[in-house]
């Protein structure tokens, strides 16, 4: 039996293990990690998409405990909140669920890539 095996696969580019959840709004209008109840309201910004989403980043907000990325609301592309280096992206969330969320475009992989 070999010691230690170690199977883990880390690929030092990749955001393996990140997920996107659904970020949880508490009465006083906080916004909580879905995992561990944490306030992650300080971590707005942009923070690491999952390999398979079709951004690098998505913005909104971050749980540095579970390596959730908890995305803020996007209802379509061009939603007049956003300024002009923000667009939207439909992702896939954990549970298989989809919906817009915002992205940074420099972020967005480009669709026309061979
Ligand atoms: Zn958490």
């Amino acid at each position: 039996m070999p010691e230690g095996s170690t199977e883990r696969q880390t690929a030092l580019t990749s955001h393996a293990g990140r997920e996107i959840a659904e970020p949880v709004r508490d009465d006083e209008r906080n916004v909580r990690c879905p995992d561990c109840d944490k306030v992650v309201s300080a971590s707005k910004g942009s923070h690491p998409a999952p390999d398979d989403a079709p951004t690098d980043r998505i913005w909104g907000w971050q749980c540095g405990v579970c390596e959730n990325t908890l995305p803020s609301n996007a209802l379509r592309e061009n939603a007049p909140t956003f300024n002009d280096r923000i667009t939207a992206v439909e992702v896939t969330f954990r549970d298989g669920s989809q919906r817009l969320v915002p992205a940074p475009k420099t972020h967005v992989y480009s669709g026309d890539q061979a």
